[in-house]
C-alpha cells in the first residue's frame, strides 16, 4: 500500500471515474462476466437506430437500469470525493458513468461525460430533467410531442462535446489525475488519461484488475474503490 497522501497539497485534482466505483454500490459493470453486456446486445438496446425501430424496448431497457440504480446507495468512494470536493476547491469530478451516484453522494460539480439516467431529450427542444425513481414520467416533448430518449451517449452517438471540453480543460490543468474503477477502452473518453500523463499530472489508478490504461499510471492500486479511497486520502478531521 502507497503511503497515505494529503489532496491538500495538489492544486488541481481530478478524479476520472467508470462503472467500477459504483460496483460496490451494486450497479453492474458493462463488460466481464457479470457485465451487462454478457446480457444484452448493445445495438438493440441503447442505439439511435434500435430506438426509432423499437423504442418501447430500449426504454423498457432503461427502465429497468434505473430501477437497479435506484434501489443502490453511494458507497465510501463516492462519499469520499464528495467530501474532499467539499473541503477543497480545486477538486473535479470527471465520470463516464450515468447513474448519478456522485451527486446523490453530495459532490455538486460534475462533469458527466455520458449524460444521465435521470434526464430525458428531445433532439430539438433539449434536455429534460426527469428524477423519478420509477419509470419515465415524460415519454414526449412538452414543445413539440416528438419522442423523449434518455439522454445518455448510445453506441453510434456523438459524445457530448461541452462536457468534453470541460474535462478536458480541467485533465490539461490537475497536477493530480485518480482513476477510479475504469477499464480505459471506451473512447474518446479513455483519452483523457494520456492527456493528464501528457500534462505532467501525478498518475494513480484505483483498480482490482489490470486495466488496458494501467502502463500510464506510476501508482497502481490493485483495490476495490471504497477501500483504497479512504486510506489513500485521509479527510482533515481522520
Ligand atoms: P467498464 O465496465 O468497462 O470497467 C469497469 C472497471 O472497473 C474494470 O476495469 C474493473 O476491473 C473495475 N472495477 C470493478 N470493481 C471495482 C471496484 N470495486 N473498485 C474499483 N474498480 C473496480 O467501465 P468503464 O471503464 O466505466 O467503461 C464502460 C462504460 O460503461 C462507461 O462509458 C460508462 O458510461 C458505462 N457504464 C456506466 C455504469 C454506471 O453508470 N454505473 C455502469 C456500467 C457501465
Amino acid at each position: 500500500m502507497t503511503q497515505p497522501l494529503d489532496l491538500s497539497d495538489f492544486e488541481r485534482a481530478v478524479f476520472f471515474t467508470g462503472a467500477g466505483i459504483s460496483a460496490e454500490s451494486g450497479v453492474p459493470t458493462y463488460r466481464g462476466r457479470a457485465g451487462i453486456w454478457a446480457e444484452y446486445d448493445p445495438e438493440k438496446v441503447a442505439s439511435q437506430a434500435a430506438f426509432e425501430r423499437d423504442p418501447e424496448t430500449v426504454l423498457a431497457f432503461h427502465e429497468q437500469r434505473r430501477a437497479l440504480v435506484a434501489a443502490c446507495a453511494p458507497n465510501a468512494a463516492h462519499r469520499h470525493i464528495a467530501a474532499w470536493q467539499a473541503d477543497h476547491s480545486g477538486v473535479s469530478v470527471i465520470t463516464q458513468n450515468t447513474d448519478g451516484l456522485h451527486e446523490t453522494a453530495g459532490s455538486s460539480d460534475v462533469v458527466e461525460l455520458h449524460g444521465s439516467l435521470w434526464r430525458t431529450r428531445c433532439a430539438r427542444h433539449g434536455v429534460l430533467k426527469d428524477r423519478s425513481d420509477g419509470p419515465y414520467q415524460r415519454r414526449d416533448c412538452p414543445e413539440c410531442g416528438a419522442r423523449l430518449r434518455p439522454d445518455i451517449t448510445w453506441f453510434g452517438d456523438m459524445v457530448d462535446t461541452t462536457a468534453f471540453e470541460e474535462a478536458g480543460r480541467r485533465v490539461e490543468a490537475a497536477d493530480l489525475f485518480v482513476a477510479v474503477g475504469t477499464s480505459g477502452v471506451v473512447w474518446p473518453a479513455a483519452g483523457f488519461i494520456e492527456l493528464a500523463a501528457r500534462s505532467g499530472a501525478r498518475m494513480i489508478e484505483i483498480n482490482p484488475e489490470p486495466s488496458e490504461a494501467s502502463v500510464a499510471f506510476s501508482t497502481q492500486l490493485r483495490q476495490p474503490a471504497a477501500e483504497a479511497l479512504p486510506t489513500l486520502f485521509p479527510l482533515p478531521a481522520d
